[in-house]
């Protein structure tokens, strides 16, 4: 039996609609999109699950803050208002508004690493590796072993293996870490939460060698709210308390708004105390973003954002966001489906491997299920695995994913029961022809990135 469904806290003032092309609509669109899910447009698309990012419905209350957003150039009141709100959230001096996450890593990491030194982080997101390399740094994975394990259901498969972190420093050398960075939930692994215990073990290796410690916060409050779920000792603990004591113990953060936050675009940096690196920042922030009181964004924006500060905490709303993604793993478990487990926050990353073990890495076992999903159902999911890992630099030879994953991405607050249906229903419907599907071949590439816009077509064997 599928575990119940948290009925959504919400009622719905506003709809978009959106509608499913037929079959041989879908087959043409696909085909003229080169079978790549980027070049779709999203009118030929019924449920989108491509990114949880900057794709989520804001409320009343922030609709209403649009209008009301100051939109002068210095010193607005919206720029307060949200200062203010992440102030009292985060327990942090200083914080800096920027347009997305990676400019907050832009600016910020461009002052802590340079050329021979390394980052060492729990996962690196992609932007977040980038902005490492682009500082001059080097970008090093720590996570927990179990993360690897597709199967093995633990709570906390996010976690920094804090063992392997210290031993790392000492093979390096303390001075050449410019940063260790926690990222919460751990997107790369598939949306898995890190615990406070390991955010304040990790915080004291960093302490032990004088090394300054950064929360990549994009999902702390789904991250909070598993906090709650499986921490022995939190399960009475407000989700603001949860969030409080974990950025207590770090020393800056830097945020993609888009996620948690439930805005459609912005970020933020949060430096803790360290007043001369926040000047550093704010010089960075006008040189790249814009005045410091506006940060590359709106008014409006800001006063969105800081409305969506705290509704993201709202335990409500994360028992039915969280609910959504447990009610569509329960449905796969029925069914046999195989996933990334337990099932993270954001999405859900079906395992290809498993569900096409003829098809090798290098026909994209993950692109083919993407391009399933359309065909079957009009959903727009991604390939997170070979496909998406490209070729050797040096070589330029396939590399072979640890993965083969689909990402079901679900963004916040947008869809309902019925779709969530929809998506359990298509995957059940592909898995019954499993040993029907072909995989791909690419017959066209750029050198880097290349999933955003290769070409591809089927294999007909
Ligand atoms: C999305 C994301 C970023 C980058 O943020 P953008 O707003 O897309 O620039 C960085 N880190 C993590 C963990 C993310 O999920």
């Amino acid at each position: 039996m599928a575990i119940k469904y948290i009925p959504e806290p919400f009622r719905i003032k506003m709809v978009e609609t959106i509608k499913m092309l037929t079959r041989e609509e879908r087959e043409q669109k696909i085909a003229e999109a080169k079978y790549n899910v980027f070049n779709l447009r999203s009118e030929d698309v019924y449920i989108d699950l491509l990114t949880d990012s900057g794709t989520n419905a804001m409320s009343q209350e922030q609709w209403a803050g649009v209008i009301r957003g100051d939109e002068a150039y210095a010193g607005g009141s919206s720029y307060f208002k949200l200062i203010e709100t992440a102030q009292d959230i985060f327990g942090y001096k200083y914080i800096q508004p920027v347009h997305q996450g990676r400019a907050a890593e832009k600016v910020l990491f461009g002052l802590l690493l340079e050329e021979g030194k390394y980052s060492i982080s729990n996962m690196h997101f992609d932007t977040t590796r980038a902005h490492v390399e682009l500082a001059g740094g080097r970008a090093i994975d720590c996570v927990v072993a179990e993360a690897a394990d597709p199967a093995k259901r633990a709570p906390f498969k996010g976690n920094m293996d804090v063992e392997k972190l210290e031993s790392l420093i000492n093979e390096y050398g303390a001075e050449k870490i410019g940063l260790v960075i926690m990222t919460v939930t751990n997107n790369s692994a598939g949306g898995q939460p890190v615990s406070v215990q390991n955010v304040r073990e990790t915080a004291e290796i960093c302490k032990k060698y004088g090394i300054k410690f950064c929360i990549d916060a994009a999902r702390y409050a789904e991250n909070a709210y598993f906090v709650k779920q499986r921490e022995s000792g939190y399960e009475n603990k407000s989700i603001k308390d949860i969030v409080k004591e974990m950025f207590s113990y770090a020393d800056m953060f830097t945020m993609s708004a888009k996620k948690d936050t439930i805005v459609n675009m912005g970020g933020l940096i949060g430096i803790k105390e360290d007043e001369e690196l926040f000047q550093a920042c704010k010089a960075r922030t006008i040189s790249f973003e814009g005045f410091t009181t506006y940060g590359g964004l709106s008014g409006r924006d800001l006063e969105a954002l800081a409305i969506g500060l705290y509704e993201g905490l709202d335990e409500s709303y994360l028992r039915y966001r969280i609910g959504q993604l447990e009610y569509l793993a329960s449905r796969l478990d029925e069914a046999g489906i195989a996933y990334q487990s337990p099932v993270g926050g954001h999405g859900l990353f079906v395992d290809a491997k498993a569900m096409f073990p003829h098809i090798p890495y290098y026909e994209f076992p993950g692109q083919a299920l993407a391009i399933e999903l359309y065909k079957e159902a009009g959903i727009r999911a991604c390939d997170i695995g070979s496909y998406m890992l490209g070729n050797d630099p040096d070589t330029g030879e396939q590399l072979k994913s640890k993965f083969e994953f689909t990402r079901l991405a679900i963004p916040r607050r947008v869809y309902t029961q019925a779709h969530i249906d929809i998506m359990a229903e298509a995957l059940i419907a592909i898995k019954e022809r499993a040993s029907e599907v072909r995989g791909y071949r690419i017959t066209w590439e750029p050198p880097i990135l290349r999933h955003f816009q290769a070409s591809l077509e089927p294999i007909n064997k």
